[in-house]
């Protein structure tokens, strides 16, 4: 592919990622509070003044009223251009590490519901049940396109549904629901169909990884305990298994290839 149109490609990538990004920062806000995410017009949440539409350029509208209210001066959350700006680099280093291919945009927006997920999930510790039907549906337009494809990989999809989800749900009926979420479970089993189950072992494994580290590292911080709430570093998993997986599959069986 000539340089010029990889370029073009990854700026339009990072374009539509930043613009998605404001719509999830919509989700975060008002998932939790039931409200409705497609309706009601965005609006200052102190004063209710309704954004016009040249308050919703992503990015440049942040920067542009220095993170204040047009109408109140109201500090607003330096999460909305965080997560504007976070979902677009997510996107174009999903493009670089998984190659400009259609499966790159279900995994785009896979990653961009697990970052809605986890901020939810970090602040109310439930993972709302719209988030993990969205993944699902994810999964199966995956499995699809790998029909289409010629690709045949439906037994890998399918087995990924069960591979983690299944082992969890028998931690969560052995601990009557205190070892584990049910949203987690959701999460491992709509996740495990998209990637399949090679992909799913590696995200769940890396997941628990990063919430051992992460979190005994946060109460040594702050010498407090706290809840963990497991879906962060889940999604944190699985996004590198999306990323790198493949890689660590192939690098993990050589040593078992002679
Ligand atoms: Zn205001």
């Amino acid at each position: 592919m000539p340089i010029p149109y990889i370029i073009f490609i990854y700026a339009l990538v990072f374009i539509y990622g930043v613009v998605l990004g404001s719509f999830l920062n919509v989700c975060i806000y008002r998932i939790p509070s039931g409200e409705s995410i497609v309706t009601v017009p965005s609006h200052c949440m102190k004063c209710g003044y309704k954004l016009k539409w040249y308050d919703l350029v992503p990015l440049f509208s942040y920067l542009f009223l220095r993170g204040r209210c047009r109408q109140c001066k109201t500090k607003i959350s330096p999460q909305y251009f965080i997560v504007e700006l976070l979902n677009g680099v997510l996107w174009v280093l999903t493009f670089l590490f998984c190659g400009i291919a259609w499966q790159s945009i279900i995994y785009c927006l896979f990653i961009s519901v697990l970052v809605v997920i986890s901020v939810i999930d970090w602040r109310t510790f439930e993972i709302p049940l719209g988030l993990n039907i969205a993944i699902l549906v994810l999964g199966v337009a995956a499995t699809a396109l790998d029909l289409v494809l010629g690709l045949g990989r439906l037994p890998l999809h399918i087995i990924g549904f069960f591979a983690i989800s299944v082992p969890l749900l028998l931690i969560y009926l052995v601990t009557k629901g205190r070892g584990i979420g049910g949203g987690d479970i959701k999460l491992m089993a709509a996740a495990g169909l998209l990637v399949g189950w090679k992909l799913a072992i590696v995200g769940f494994i890396l997941g628990c990884l990063f919430a051992v580290v992460i979190h005994i590292a946060r109460m040594k911080i702050s010498k407090q305990d706290h809840v963990l709430a497991f879906g962060p570093y889940l999604s944190a998993g699985l996004l590198f298994a999306v990323w790198f997986g493949d890689r660590i599959v192939s690098w993990y069986l050589s040593f078992f290839s002679f």
